[in-house]
């Protein structure tokens, strides 16, 4: 058999997808996956639907002497230890030059030191982020590699084949820079992708009480046909109609959401880096919370919920979904920006925007509108249109606010983006307090706006004399 142009490491849900996706493009495939007595079929399943260009190994060794050198191999198992185990396997088989691409979510810090450490053996790691899940994988997902340039180079007709294909025909898969920077904007794909899915299910805790489950698909089926159009609405549009026999299947589904990390790596690294996520925060608090069913039912049953006797304005919640998402998207690009800035990457943000417009979880026609939004500004709200937008939702977004506060209807997102849009507009912050307070207990010193800021003072704030 001739040897195969890929390899990839782990027959799971994304693993398999993506090798029948390259199959499909005529690539050859040598796929492994590790032999256990209860997974023995896995790569006999996965060969009966391949074609001749398939290749199918329990054996890493075999696996490895499949492929042409050099050898880029994908490893497509779970984060974390998983990877460090396969690269450790992986090693004494592999020859100078041959390149592993890590397509799982992992630690862009990971990433960083499997680099070095391979770097030694004059292996090439790559980071590579991808997004879409199963259907993304099989069909056309959004890659975001990162390392070593002339080591993506190798990947890069395989990588652009199988990717998804923007508006203008082009391949959602771009190198995004050195080093771990391709893990990182997944991680911070991640931690948007939170918001806006909790920010659809903040809309959805405003109009409960007052919609019924097809009034409310009704209502995000007409809002994905104008702006507000995202992969995300459409499927939750979707989600929301979903019966199983006469009822709807959502309201048996258990209100403790999962995770897998990647939303508080967002604010962790956001928390390092010094820049304000509130609206990621709380949709990585929101998931928290869930989680604490039991408690939530027993406070309920000992401070109940409000009547509602008013519906709330369709038109006012449509203006303030608008201008949070605009927020959540300014947070989260700005961590990137901020990492860029920090390990000399040099992310191109716009070009970034673009191969997130398809085939991946927030593809949206907002983030299209970032795509040349980047071209001109190095942050959102540097464009005065998004800025006259929000100004735009201020009225309606307060109303939100206070009809959720008012019926204690949930609100994590919207109430986060309301606080943080009011704080980075305002000049004059309330920060001088705490300044002053840090140098009274602590001599921590302070600043003055009436001196140049390179001078610092300190008081001695009890003494009047
Ligand atoms: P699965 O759980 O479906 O598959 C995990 C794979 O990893 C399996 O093939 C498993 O082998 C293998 N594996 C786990 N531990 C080891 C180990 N110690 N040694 C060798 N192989 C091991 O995961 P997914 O395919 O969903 O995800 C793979 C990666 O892609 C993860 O990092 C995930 O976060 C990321 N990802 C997932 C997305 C999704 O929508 N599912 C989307 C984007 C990224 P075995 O069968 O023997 O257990």
């Amino acid at each position: 058999m001739l040897k195969s142009d890929i390899g990839i490491i782990g027959l799971g849900v994304m693993g398999r997808s993506l090798a029948k996706n390259m199959l499909s493009k005529d690539f050859s495939v040598s796929a492994y996956n590790r032999w256990t007595e209860a997974e023995k079929d896995i790569v006999p399943n996965f060969l009966k639907d391949a074609s001749d260009n398939a290749q199918g190994f329990t054996n890493l060794s075999k696996f490895v002497n499949s492929l042409q050198s050099p050898r880029k191999i994908i490893l497509m198992v779970t984060a974390g230890a998983a990877v460090d185990a396969v690269v450790s396997e992986l090693k004494p088989l592999l020859d100078s030059g041959d390149i592993i691409a890590d397509g799982g979510n992992s630690h862009f810090k990971d990433t960083q030191r499997r680099v070095q450490e391979l770097k030694e053996n004059d292996i090439e790691f790559l980071g590579v982020g991808v997004s879409g899940g199963e259907q993304g994988a099989l069909h056309g997902p959004c890659i975001m590699p990162g390392g070593k340039q002339e080591a993506y180079l190798q990947f890069q007709p395989i990588l652009e084949a199988i990717a998804a294909k923007d508006n203008d025909g082009k391949p959602c898969v771009s190198w995004i820079g050195p080093d771990g920077s391709g893990h990182l904007v997944k991680t911070v794909h991640n931690g948007i992708e939170y918001a806006e899915m909790q920010l659809i299910a903040d809309c959805y805790a405003i109009l409960s009480p007052t919609h019924s489950n097809e009034e409310i698909a009704a209502i995000f089926i007409k809002w994905n046909k104008g702006d507000h159009k995202s992969y995300l609405l459409g499927i939750t549009a979707t989600i929301l109609q979903k019966k199983e026999g006469d009822d709807y299947l959502i309201d048996k589904v258990l209100d403790k959401a999962g995770n897998k990390g990647t939303g508080s790596w967002t604010s962790q690294l956001a928390f390092q880096l010094g820049i304000p996520t509130p609206t990621i925060n709380a949709a990585v608090t929101a998931r928290y919370l869930s989680s604490k069913k039991e408690e939530r039912m027993k406070l309920s049953k000992a401070i109940p919920g409000h009547a509602i006797d008013e519906v709330p304005s369709l038109e006012a919640l449509a203006a303030t979904y608008r201008a949070c998402r605009i927020l959540n998207h300014h947070q989260g690009f700005e961590v990137i920006r901020a990492a860029s800035d920090a390990h000399n990457w040099n992310i191109n943000l716009s070009e970034l925007a673009r191969i997130w417009t398809e085939g991946c979880i927030i593809k949206s026609q907002l983030m299209e509108s970032f795509v040349d939004v980047f071209k001109n500004h190095t942050s959102i709200l540097d464009d005065r249109t998004i800025l006259r937008t929000i100004l735009k939702s201020e009225k309606p977004f307060l109303y939100t606010l206070i009809y959720s506060l008012k019926y204690r209807l949930l609100n994590s997102c919207i109430s986060e983006s309301y606080n943080y849009y009011a704080f980075i507009t305002t000049a004059q912050s309330s920060a001088h307090i705490i300044q002053a307070q840090r140098d009274e207990f602590g001599a921590h010193t302070y600043r003055r706006n009436d001196r140049p800021e390179n001078e610092s003072f300190t008081t001695n704030w009890t003494n009047n004399g």
